[in-house]
């Protein structure tokens, strides 16, 4: 398994497609992106060619995202066909949760079992802003729709902003005594936005922590995974709660020196940093035929860029220039 400076990089994230049916106001301009074209967006098999080669080169873990990805048709079957790859320990997704109630049944049954929903209100007006147009409503009976079918763990992802839900901290903490999910804050990054909203909006994970601790009694669980192969999420559980509540802080505890990931973008592209807009476009190469082994020797040029670690990110959210918004890259 090839090591980068003591990391295992095996951890691959898919954008299935840039589309969305939000358009969340930390994620997207108003008036949305322009959209690649169908030609423009790796096919299935493309995509599965890419993962079928990375996984010599070190991947045992795929999540599946987007834009949205239970927007892109097909996606059920695509999971099939990665679940039956012997060699993948891990296959999740990452959705609004807006499909999630329809879809749920089809992409248990294809084999996924770790689901992360984003959800940055309890406040169905408040949601409504927020993503300019979803229904919590929609979203809360996705969720249950994924508990009911089996999904495990269940983690629902908010990103905090100051001044927009920053007063929902302790609800969402709440609502761990009787969810039985991760509900995790994540940092807002403020990538690809230009705009410096983000700078003012920015508000550090300490400050949750803290709100959080001075209501409730809070116990430590750790990190998430094995030391040299730690997921960023700092994992607490209020006493007696049915859940947990993590903590991912980019910028006010950067994790840049353990990040293990890769990241597949839409379109074809490999890109070793979230903050780097170095990538390398497999798509040329893989329409031209191109061998397994062409294939695996730019994975592994994509994992040997991989910076060492402490990007100009942390403790600094004032907005980077990368090429891609949010939603072009996976998050
Ligand atoms: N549409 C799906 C969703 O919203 O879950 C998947 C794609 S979205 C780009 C993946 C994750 O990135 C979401 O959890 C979203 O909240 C997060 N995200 C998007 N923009 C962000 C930003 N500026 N800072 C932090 N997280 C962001
Ligand atoms: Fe769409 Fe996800 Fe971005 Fe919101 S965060 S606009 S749901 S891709």
């Amino acid at each position: 398994m090839p090591k980068q400076l003591h990391r295992n990089i095996n951890y691959l994230r898919v954008s299935v497609t840039d589309r969305c049916n939000l358009r969340c106001i930390y994620c997207m301009p108003k008036e949305g992106l322009s959209l690649l074209g169908h030609n423009d967006i790796l096919r299935y098999e493309e995509i599965l060619r890419v993962v079928r080669a990375a996984m010599p080169e070190g991947i045992t873990k795929v999540r599946l995202t987007g834009g949205e990805p239970l927007a892109r048709k097909g996606l059920a079957e695509f999971i099939s066909t990665l679940t039956g790859l012997k060699g993948l320990t891990d296959i999740s997704l990452t959705t609004n949760g807006i499909l999630l109630a329809d879809h749920a049944e089809a992409i248990y049954q294809a084999g996924i079992r770790r689901i992360n929903i984003s959800l940055d209100s309890l406040n169905p007006e408040r949601y409504r802003t927020i993503t300019r147009g979803g229904s919590l409503e929609t979203v809360l009976r996705g969720i249950r729709k994924a508990a009911e079918v089996g999904f495990s763990p269940i983690k629902i992802n908010i990103v905090l902003m100051k001044g927009t839900n920053d007063d929902e901290i302790l609800d969402f903490a709440k609502a761990t005594l009787r969810w039985p999910y991760q509900v995790r804050f994540i940092e807002m990054m403020p990538i690809g936005r230009d705009n410096t909203e983000a700078v003012t909006e920015y508000l550090s994970n300490d400050v949750a922590l803290d709100r959080i601790g001075r209501m409730f009694k809070l116990d430590y669980l750790g990190e998430n995974g094995a030391p040299e192969n730690r997921g960023p999420a700092r994992r607490y559980r209020i006493e007696g709660a049915k859940g947990e509540i993590g903590f991912i802080s980019p910028i006010s505890h950067e994790f840049c020196d353990n990040c293990n990931r890769l990241r597949l973008t839409a379109d074809g592209h490999l890109r070793a940093c979230l903050l780097s807009d170095d990538e390398i476009d497999l798509k040329p190469e893989l329409r031209s035929g191109c061998s397994d082994e062409v294939l695996k020797a730019l994975i592994r040029k994509a994992i040997a860029s991989k910076p060492a670690g402490k990007s100009t990110l942390p403790g600094d959210p004032s907005p980077k220039k990368c090429r891609r918004q949010m939603s072009a890259i996976g998050g």
